[in-house]
């Protein structure tokens, strides 16, 4: 793990959802606001923005500063719970572990964090519903030797994740004030953390 790869995963993320745009949009106005993929791409932009002034720093350091930035510039309940992910990974970077070790532990402090700062866990219908099955899956495969393998496995449960929350109510965000009128639509968040998450493993796919 280095600024170069970690400002690689950025940009592959920012490409990702940039081609899923419309998708997004239309998921968050259906029952949220509207507003997600702006401050999605608006959060990617700000990180990427960062790259020189960063890329030469530690892991933790990167991840810390990247949170803070997100949190002063990023509106929506997605803005506070990703900068919360971010500065939560920070918190857990250890440079004795190999990379797969160290993302596996890091992620998983960061999606704890963020579960404290949303007050929510599984089943919601949010993005949690992504990242808690990811962050378990990893813990349990960090210690595999063939990355590909780990990166297919990922991007089956990221998307088994995202689906869950097609079909259920829920009972945090602004999804929650739709009651039964929720079910039969994807969350907008689970699909953004979705198509990250796939983004990052097709970097370790192809590399
Ligand atoms: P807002 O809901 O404030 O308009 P966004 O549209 O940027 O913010 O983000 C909406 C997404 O945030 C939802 O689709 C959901 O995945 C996620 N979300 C909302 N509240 C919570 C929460 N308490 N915990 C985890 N995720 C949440
Ligand atoms: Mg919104």
């Amino acid at each position: 793990m280095n600024g170069i790869k970690i400002f690689d995963s950025i940009r592959n993320i920012e490409i990702t959802i940039n081609n899923h745009k419309e998708e997004i949009e239309k998921l968050d106005q259906e029952i949220g606001d509207g507003d997600h993929i702006f401050n999605i791409l608006r959060g990617l932009q700000e990180l990427l923005n960062l790259k020189d002034k960063l890329v030469d720093e530690t892991s933790d350091q990167i991840f810390k500063q990247l949170g803070m930035k997100i949190m002063t510039t990023v509106g929506g309940s997605s803005g506070a719970l990703f900068a919360t992910l971010l500065i939560g990974m920070s918190k857990k970077f250890n440079p004795e572990l190999n990379d797969l070790n160290n993302l596996s532990e890091m992620f998983y402090e960061g999606v704890e964090s963020m579960k404290k700062r949303g007050k929510s866990d599984i089943g919601e219908k949010t993005m949690l519903d992504v990242l808690i099955p990811v962050s378990k899956t990893l813990i349990n495969l960090k210690d595999e030797s063939n990355i590909s393998k780990v990166a297919e496995k990922i991007i089956i449960v990221a998307k088994d994740g995202m689906l869950s929350t097609k079909d259920i109510i829920a009972t945090k965000g602004r999804a929650s004030f739709l009651g039964e009128r929720a079910k039969g639509h994807i969350d907008p968040g689970a699909r953004s953390s979705q198509l990250a998450i796939e983004a990052i493993c097709n970097q370790f796919i192809n590399n």
